[in-house]
């Protein structure tokens, strides 16, 4: 699908451009088009750079402008958050859902079963424990700690992180590797492990800076020590 030009993408102008600047790059476009009046579309194209010229040379139809594009873009931001969500998050079957061996766990998986091939945990029960509010006294997961992170199994030099942020579902953590939407870790740290699913993947790098930032959703998480209670880091 072809996505609709802004106005200011038909004028050639950035969203902040003052009177002035809108109105010479109006002229150059007409200038440019009345100097090749037998090129197709045309009539089409200057009729358009006319719409957009009256909205953005007037004060009050471009700020009514402005508010439409910005609804417009939040609408897609939500839109895309919701496929995000909507991805269906792996399960855990018969099967590891890391690296797929056969677990012998059939009728219901214990709270601290651990795969016995890449020892990630084979359940979710700990999440439960997991309290951002810090109200409760429960597992503490820390705001920024280390964590290392597989792709794959068997792996010797696994992916460095830092967690960022944290939630019952999930967390977020920085590393200079990108991961693709989709992918399955397994994520051990000090104080828990877990098989998480990336459901996003920014890019917060610099200039031979690489910094990834990525969105995971537990699909098993067990805590390592029943010891020390929990304080919230975001309190
Ligand atoms: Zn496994």
């Amino acid at each position: 699908m072809k996505r609709r030009r802004t106005y200011y993408q038909v004028l050639f102008v950035r969203a902040d451009a003052p009177q002035e600047i809108i109105k010479s790059s109006y002229r150059t476009l007409m200038q440019q088009l009345n100097a090749h009046p037998d090129r197709g579309g045309d009539a089409d194209e200057a009729a358009l750079i006319n719409r957009a010229y009256a909205v953005l040379t007037d004060a009050g139809k471009r700020e009514a402008y402005d508010r439409e594009l910005r609804s417009q873009y939040e609408a897609a931001v939500a839109a895309r958050e919701q496929t995000r969500t909507a991805a269906p998050l792996p399960q855990v079957g018969t099967t590891c859902p890391f690296c797929s061996s056969t677990h012998p766990h059939k009728k219901g998986i214990p709270a601290d079963a651990v795969c016995v091939t890449c020892e990630s945990p084979l359940s979710l029960a700990g999440r439960e424990h997991v309290d951002v509010t810090g109200l409760r006294k429960t597992r503490r997961i820390d705001k920024r700690s280390k964590l290392l992170f597989y792709v794959r199994w068997p792996q010797t030099r696994p992916g460095t992180g830092f967690t960022s942020d944290i939630s019952p579902r999930g967390i977020m953590f920085e590393t200079v590797t990108e991961l693709p939407v989709g992918s399955i870790l397994k994520i051990e740290c000090s104080r828990f492990s877990a098989i998480a699913h990336v459901v996003n993947c920014r890019d917060a790098g610099k200039f031979l800076r690489p910094n990834w930032k990525i969105g995971v959703q537990f699909v098993t998480l067990r805590f390592k020590s029943s010891r020390g209670t929990f304080v919230s880091d975001l309190a």
